[in-house]
């Protein structure tokens, strides 16, 4: 039977095997969705909000055990798991009491007795996830998509199928209708046929590019409307006013946390020469002294990526580079210990065309920049195919905001790092995908926006 494995990647150790689901038991899924789906459409807002009030209780009074979950799953450092769980309560807890201001009716003024938008569900959704936020990337799309009032069902990534089980109890556990959402415990080609189950109405996909590019073919074979949520290469100007101590705070958790793996993380600095030097000589020192070690142990500051293939796919992205003509400033060396490990690294002397700066470097690989002035910054940040996140960091907040004005991404901050927020929409422009997550943006990608006009 073919199963889905759950390997520590801070230990390599197996921790759980989980049988895919048959064709058969799919199809039932999907029809168990269809069949709550026709009743939770017909719930009020206050109804439905009662049941996501109680799933972010929920995930709060279990968050000691879906954070380790996630920790042994996927090797995100423990407190890291332990915040992502209370974030998933936060988005929860927004859309449960800001859904109905979100969808309430907009009047439109027309020769009409009555002309009106509305915002009305649109049946069962198909989400496939990955394994770097394993509770938050699926609340994020779940929390507004059931208030919206649709059902959805979950093709989690293979390697956190543990996280993906434990949100199925939680939506059982807060009491929800049976079926409004299940996990599809299948691998990535079981996914055409899901998509094309005249049941399906859409699908939303959270990963890497070529992953999006898969299912934004099928969806668009079989006219199912996706949002794709993708990688990125985010670039951070950090410009000459700057103050270089907290700059290089920003700079090394940016690059650093959840162990280098997240899609708006700061991937490339790019540096005004005035400041080059300096930056990259503490930047070198913080990044040096960052301790990587066990996901549990509390002075760890980053831990293993999420796995051994993962982690030597992204070596390979170095050593290409260095061939290219980077240099290979830090790290770059795979450690000699069990696990899917990789030390800080950087990477200078970097142009269009090398890895290191075209590619997303989904891992604690920082890449370093030098720009003469603010133009070539802003035009090097932009010489990327991705437009997810981008960011300014400067002692300057109005220069900062023109620049941040100029670059090409779905999420511009001024010294800040990039982070998504139930209140602001979120996601991206070029390779980065389409469609917006969260804020009334999020919550409307799935509904049919419908015109009513009484003559
Ligand atoms: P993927 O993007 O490949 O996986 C994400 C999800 O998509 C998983 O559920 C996966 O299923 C599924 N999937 C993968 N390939 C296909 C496909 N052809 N058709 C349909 N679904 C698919 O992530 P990986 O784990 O393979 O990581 C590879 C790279 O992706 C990383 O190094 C990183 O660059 C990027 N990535 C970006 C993320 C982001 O947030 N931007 C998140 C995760 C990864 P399954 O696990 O069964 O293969």
């Amino acid at each position: 039977m073919e199963v889905a494995k759950s390997i520590n990647p801070a230990t390599e150790e197996l921790i759980k095997e989980y049988p895919r689901h048959s064709k058969e038991e799919v199809i039932s899924k999907i029809k168990q969705a269809n069949n709550a789906y026709l009743k939770w459409k017909g719930e009020t807002l206050p109804e439905r909000s009662k049941y996501l009030h109680r799933l972010a209780d929920v995930l709060e009074k279990n968050k000691e055990v879906y954070a380790e979950l996630a920790t042994d799953e996927m090797g995100k450092l423990l407190k890291q798991s332990q915040s992502e769980i209370e974030k998933c309560a936060w988005v929860c807890r927004y859309y449960a009491d800001n859904a109905e201001k979100l969808l309430a009716k907009e009047e439109v003024k027309t020769e009409a007795t009555k002309s009106y938008v509305t915002f009305q569900p649109l049946g069962v959704v198909l989400a496939v996830m990955p394994w770097n936020f394993p509770f938050y990337q699926v609340i994020r799309f779940l929390a507004p998509a059931l208030m919206a009032g649709n059902a959805a069902l979950l093709k989690h990534a293979s390697n956190v199928q543990g996280c993906a089980y434990a949100i199925e109890a939680a939506m059982e556990k807060a009491g929800f209708p049976e079926g409004l959402f299940a996990n599809l415990n299948v691998g990535s080609s079981a996914i055409e046929d899901v998509i094309a189950n005249d049941t399906i109405v859409a699908v939303t996909l959270t990963g890497s590019e070529p992953a999006g590019r898969s299912v934004a073919k099928i969806a668009g074979k079989h006219l199912k409307k996706s949002v794709l949520e993708l990688g990125g290469s985010d670039a951070y100007i950090i410009l000459d006013d700057v103050d270089l101590d907290t700059a290089v705070e920003t700079a090394v958790f940016g690059r650093l946390q959840n162990n280098g793996q997240t899609c708006i993380a700061a991937k490339r600095f790019i540096v005004l020469e005035e400041v080059y030097d300096a930056f990259l000589e503490k930047f070198t020192k913080r990044m040096e002294n960052a301790i990587l070690g066990e996901p549990k142990d509390e002075n760890s500051f980053y831990g293993p990526m999420a796995r051994v293939g993962l982690r030597d796919e992204l070596h390979q992205q170095v050593l290409k580079t260095v061939s290219q003509g980077g240099t290979l400033h830090l790290g770059g060396e795979v450690p000699d210990r069990k696990g899917a490990y990789y030390p800080a690294t950087i990477l200078t002397n970097l142009k269009p065309g090398m890895v290191g700066f075209d590619e997303e470097l989904f891992g604690p690989v920082a890449s370093v920049i030098k720009a003469k002035n603010e133009a070539e910054a802003i035009s090097l940040a932009n010489a990327t195919n991705f437009g997810l996140g981008a960011g300014v960091l400067t002692g300057n907040k109005e220069r900062g905001e023109k620049i941040a004005l100029q670059l090409e991404a779905g999420n511009a901050f001024v010294n800040k790092l990039v982070a998504s927020d139930p209140r602001l929409p979120f996601g991206g422009i070029k390779n980065s995908g389409y469609g917006r997550e969260l804020s009334s943006y999020g919550i409307r990608e799935f509904t049919n926006t419908k015109t009513i006009w009484v003559d």
